[in-house]
This record gives structure tokens, C-alpha cells and sequence, in this order.
């Protein structure tokens, strides 16, 4: 195998809009038809950060192929030696985090503090999952039988697709590829096509560390292309999205019609509880930052704020005056707290929420508008917004917006609480206000959500731990933490018996076995 000396693609980042290419069997390569898309900055759709490859399907068999062949050698390296090039690609990710987050506000308009946050958390994975490749650990049981070992081992499971939304378009393409990697296996990266040079950047990051070539691939370009592509392609074998629920079902649902592994990360409708006994001024800057952080654009935003009604109205007044007070700007401007929306649809589709909002009955406290003025003409901001007086069934409190929109919903108990917090079809994180120790923990026994945060707001995973949902947000796989490796490795079972005979499990030692035989022996 060789490893790629091309020069990196994105050295002349601040010249005029240049052409970036996939990446395919160690070589930078152009679409096979040459046709691109472009990618904006969201907070000046003047400005374009680049054009990339719009692929086709036969780019995509091209990347599988080379996978395929790359995939013979690859999972021979000794885990240890896979996971050295993890190491370097840390190293390298904290060279140029400061290029890259900059570059990432340029492309999808998170600002920039948050953004040096999307890099730390690859830097973070690039380094646990180095050091997996020295445990990648399996189990050694007892065999029932004597002079007989029993243990499980891990294998990779082959080519995997790796498909990747834009709201941390680092961070979340490091979770798959740094765990499919050190596993073993070899990989198809797609990602979304409002970040394609954020992916381009972690590429190279991959290549510059020394992978060799075939083993990592990336393809731009549409998802019901592209993405479909790498689906339907029955040599990979499993498909790692993270995405919205729509099209994780349609993508399971097509894996399943192909025995295929998927493991979906979907949408969200996370809740903040906040109870009578709570710090309400610790409870409103977890608000603040839960719902308006990335422009509400995580999956684990707090969308909806579920508030004791003895501390409704105090909590309402502070946390919109908080909201008021956010900067809005590009997220290149230090002082800048609220970004732009990712691009022009999705900020009309923020928007109709709010028309819905106000038509179902909802109180509009604050915000409600898009925002064309104060040097924000040529770009794609929304008000941070906050609905009071919102019932549970409420679209707005049912359906996930992701944008800067969050509603506030009066109950009377802990009880209550739980049941409207647990009341949406997804699951992903869910958090409680309380000084109360024993509520803490029953919150956490009954909250129907893979992730819990206590006297915090729903985002801020740390990636030591597994992240994933429950219900309409996932499939019961996780991401992150020592289970990001399950998605990536089939478990092979293996006995050794040493006794030279045959030895029959669940037949022969067997006390009650050898009882029965005992009566019949002569
Ligand atoms: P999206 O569903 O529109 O797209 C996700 C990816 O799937 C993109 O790369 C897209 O091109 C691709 N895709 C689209 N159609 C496809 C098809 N038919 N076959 C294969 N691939 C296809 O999502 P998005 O707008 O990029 O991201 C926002 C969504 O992601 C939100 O719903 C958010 O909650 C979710 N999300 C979830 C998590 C999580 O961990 N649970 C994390 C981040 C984002």
C-alpha cells in the first residue's frame, strides 16, 4: 500500500473560490462527469467557500472498489500500528484546529468559539480511539468442558459508509471514521453538502497522518444520489448515518432489505425540567446556551424548557431578557454568541415554526423574525425566540425546528414533568433542575432518553461516554466511548479444545449427565 504525498487541497483557503475534488484510492479526483456544486457562507451567501465534486454513482463504485482491495492489507495492520496514524492525526488536527474552525464558520455559520469546540471533540475521539487500538477488547469465559478455552474476539466488518449531517461537521464524521478505522475497516465518507470543505479538511488531516491509500474515500454530492449509492451497494456492509429521522428510516429500511448493519443517529426534541427547588440563575444560563448555542442547531438543543409553575414567571422574565441580550452576527466576531442558520431553506423553515407557533396559541416573548439588517443583509439569521404558555401537543413542542426557537410549557409537578419531558417520539437528551438528590435520581431512573443531564442544559457530551437516543432518534446503537467500537466489529466466538477427543458442550461433564449415565452403567 502507498501512502498519498499530494499536496493538501485546502492550503490556499483564502484565495479566490477554488474546486475541491473527492478523494478516491489515494488521489484527489474530479467528478467523473467534472460537474460541481458550491458551497456559501451562511452569514454571506455572497461569499462562496468553494465548489465540489457533484459525484455519480459510478464515483461511488469507485470508492467502494478501492475500499474493497484496500480493505485486504488494512485489516491485517496490527490494531496498534492502525491506531499510531490516530495519533498523528490528533497531532495534526491541533496544528491546524484554528484553520479549521475558521473555515467551519465560514462554511455552516457556528461561531467561533464553538467551532474550535467541533475540532477539540476529533482531537478528543483521534486520541480515545488510539488508544482502543491497544485494547479493542474481547472476553475470555470458563469453558464447561475441561482442557477447553473459550474467548470472543472482534474483526471489522469491511467497507462501511460513513453518511454525515452539517451541524458538527467535524466532530461527527471523527466519530465514525476514527472507531471504523482503528477496527479495521476501510471507509466510504459522505458528507452533507452545505459542509464539504470541513470534510475535505478532515481528510487530508487523515492523509497527511499517513493512512494508506483505498482506505479512506471521500465522495461529495447529494444524498439521494451519492448517499443512496453507498446504501444500495451490497459490497459495504454497513452504513453508520446520522441525520433526520426521515432519512434514517428510509436508509434502515433499505439496509434491512439488505441485511446490511445501520445505525442511526436522528432527530431530537430535547427537554430542560426545571423544579420548584432549583437555581433558577444556573437554570436560565443552561437554557440560554441549551437552546440558543449553535443557533439551536444541535440534535441535543433544548428545544423546549419545562418549568414548576411556582417559578414560571421568574424564570420566563430572566430567560428572556437573556435571550434579548444575545449578540447576533458572523460567528467570526469574537463577541458574536448566535450565529447564522445553515442556509436560506432552513431558515425558512425555522421561520414557518414560528407561524405556527403563533397560530396554535403559543405566546411569542421574544425574538420571532428574520433578520436582513446591521450588516446581516446578505445572510441567513433568525432572532433567538422563545414561545410561553406552550401546551405539550403543540407542533412546536412535538417537532424538532433546529434553529434558535424554544418554547416554555407550565407544569405543576415533578410527575408532570416527567410525563411532558418523555411526551415526543424521539429520545435523545433530557435534563433536570433540582437541588433535591433523591428527584435527581428519580429523574434519571424515568427519563426516557439515551443521555441525562442533571443542573445542566441537554448539550455538552463529553466523547469518553456512549451518545446516541432512544425511540425515533436512534436504533439502539451508540456512538463515542468504548461502544462506538461495536458499531464497527462483527464479535467472532472461538474454542479452542485442547483434550484431543470430542468433546460434547451441554452433553458430556454435565453433573446431571453423568447421574444418568451412572444409573444405566453396568
Ligand atoms: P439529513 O437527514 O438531511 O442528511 C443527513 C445526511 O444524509 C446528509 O449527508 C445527506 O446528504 C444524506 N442523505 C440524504 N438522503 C439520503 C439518502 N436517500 N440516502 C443516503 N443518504 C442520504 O440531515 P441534516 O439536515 O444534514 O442534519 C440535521 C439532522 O441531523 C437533524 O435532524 C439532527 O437532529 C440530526 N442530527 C442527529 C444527531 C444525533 O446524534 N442524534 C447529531 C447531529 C444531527
Amino acid at each position: 500500500m502507498s501512502t498519498s504525498t499530494q499536496s493538501l487541497q485546502t492550503k490556499t483557503k483564502t484565495d479566490a473560490p477554488r474546486v475541491y475534488d473527492n478523494y478516491i484510492n489515494g488521489r484527489w479526483v474530479k467528478a467523473e462527469n467534472g460537474e460541481t456544486f458550491t458551497s456559501t457562507n451562511p452569514a454571506n451567501e455572497k461569499e462562496v467557500i468553494g465548489h465540489f465534486a457533484s459525484s455519480t454513482v459510478n464515483d461511488v463504485k469507485k470508492a467502494i472498489d478501492a475500499a474493497e482491495e484496500a480493505l485486504k492489507t488494512w485489516r491485517k495492520v496490527p490494531a496498534p500500528h492502525r491506531a499510531e496514524i490516530l495519533y498523528k492525526v490528533a497531532h495534526l488536527l491541533e496544528t491546524r484546529k484554528e484553520e479549521m474552525a475558521r473555515n467551519m464558520v465560514r462554511e455552516m455559520g457556528k461561531v467561533i468559539k464553538e467551532a474550535r469546540g467541533d475540532v477539540q471533540e476529533a482531537i478528543d475521539m483521534a486520541k480515545f480511539m488510539a488508544g482502543e487500538g491497544r485494547r479493542l477488547m474481547g472476553s475470555t469465559v470458563p469453558s464447561e468442558l475441561p482442557n477447553k478455552f473459550a474467548m470472543s474476539v472482534r474483526a471489522p466488518i469491511g467497507v462501511v459508509g460513513l453518511i454525515t449531517p452539517w451541524n458538527f461537521p467535524v466532530a461527527i464524521p471523527s466519530w465514525k471514521i476514527f472507531p471504523a478505522l482503528v477496527a479495521g475497516n476501510t471507509v466510504v465518507f459522505k458528507p452533507a453538502t452545505d459542509t464539504p470543505l470541513c470534510a475535505v479538511m478532515l481528510v487530508e488531516v487523515l492523509v497527511e497522518a499517513g493512512l494508506p491509500a483505498g482506505v479512506l474515500n471521500l465522495v461529495t454530492g447529494e444524498g439521494s444520489k451519492v448517499g443512496q449509492a453507498i446504501v444500495d451497494d451490497p459490497r459495504v456492509r454497513a452504513i453508520s448515518i446520522t441525520g433526520s429521522t426521515a432519512v434514517g428510516k428510509k436508509v434502515a429500511g433499505r439496509c434491512g432489505e439488505l441485511m446490511k448493519r445501520i445505525s442511526c443517529e436522528l432527530g431530537g426534541k430535547n427537554a430542560i425540567c426545571i423544579m420548584e427547588d432549583a437555581d433558577i440563575e444556573l437554570a436560565v444560563e443552561g437554557a440560554v446556551w441549551g437552546g440558543f448555542g449553535t443557533a439551536g442547531q444541535r440534535c441535543t438543543a433544548a428545544s423546549r424548557v419545562i418549568v414548576h409553575k411556582d417559578r414560571y414567571k421568574e424564570f420566563t422574565e430572566k430567560f428572556v431578557a437573556r435571550a434579548k441580550a444575545l449578540k447576533l452576527g458572523d460567528g467570526l466576531d469574537p463577541d458574536v454568541q448566535v450565529g447564522p442558520v445553515v442556509s436560506k431553506a432552513q431558515l425558512h423553515s425555522v421561520h414557518e415554526y414560528v407561524e405556527i407557533g403563533e397560530k396554535e396559541g403559543a405566546t411569542l416573548l421574544c425574538g420571532g423574525k428574520i433578520v436582513k439588517d446591521n450588516g446581516m443583509e446578505n445572510g441567513w439569521f433568525h432572532e433567538p425566540t422563545i414561545f410561553g404558555d406552550v401546551k405539550p401537543s403543540m407542533r412546536i413542542a412535538q417537532e424538532e425546528i433546529f434553529g434558535p426557537v424554544v418554547s416554555v410549557i407550565k407544569v405543576s409537578d415533578f410527575e408532570e414533568a416527567i410525563e411532558v419531558a418523555n411526551g415526543t417520539e424521539y429520545g435523545l437528551s433530557l435534563s433536570m433542575y433540582t437541588k433535591d438528590v433523591n428527584r435527581a435520581f428519580a429523574a434519571i431512573e424515568e427519563l426516557e432518553s439515551g443521555i441525562v443531564y442533571i443542573n445542566a442544559p441537554t448539550i455538552g457530551a463529553e466523547i469518553q461516554l456512549p451518545f446516541g437516543g432512544v425511540k425515533q432518534t436512534g436504533n439502539g446503537h451508540r456512538e463515542a466511548g468504548t461502544t462506538a467500537i461495536d458499531q464497527f466489529t462483527e464479535w467472532k466466538s472461538v474454542y479452542v479444545d485442547y483434550s484431543g477427543r470430542l468433546q460434547r458442550a451441554q452433553i458430556d461433564n454435565h453433573p446431571a449427565q453423568k447421574q444418568d449415565e451412572s444409573k444405566i452403567a453396568p
